[in-house]
């Protein structure tokens, strides 16, 4: 079966069809990775374009409710 090294923690993690863009798991380092190469095998954190964990900064309102009392 072939595999590729996790870039995170270089553990080797088994691809049954890998396939361009397909997303694994590394159960190491619990990280989602990102196929970005076949030959040979190349993984990458998919997290370059997509930025939408803006959520994050909301939990500090949270003060806010504090003027209704
Ligand atoms: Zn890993």
């Amino acid at each position: 079966m072939p595999y590729a090294a996790c870039p995170g923690c270089d553990q080797n993690i088994f691809l049954r069809n890998p396939k361009l863009g397909d997303i694994v798991y590394c159960d190491n380092c619990e990280a989602d990775l990102e196929v970005v190469g076949l030959n040979p095998i190349e993984l990458d954190w998919p997290w370059d374009e997509d930025e939408t964990e803006d959520e994050f900064d909301e939990e500090g309102d949270e003060e806010e409710w504090d003027d209704d009392l």
